[in-house]
């Protein structure tokens, strides 16, 4: 009842065209990476993708808008 924040497919982030807080989700990755991998996440309520740079993982790919 409370892994909403924490579970490897949902986080929560600010939004920068929410402009607020929002639950963020892990697109279907064509990488293949695993479910908590993957450095793309996508915002829940717009769409917004966030590149986070994870420790040995390359992220040099550019935000794409959908
Ligand atoms: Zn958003
Ligand atoms: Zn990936």
């Amino acid at each position: 009842m409370t892994t909403m924040w924490s579970s490897l497919e949902h986080r929560g982030e600010h939004c920068a065209s929410c402009a607020g807080e929002r639950v963020f989700e892990q697109p279907p990755c064509p990488d293949g990476h695993e479910p908590g991998e993957c450095p793309e996440w996508a915002c829940a309520e717009c769409g917004h993708a966030l590149i986070f740079d994870l420790p040995g993982v390359p992220a040099v790919r550019p935000t794409v808008s959908v």
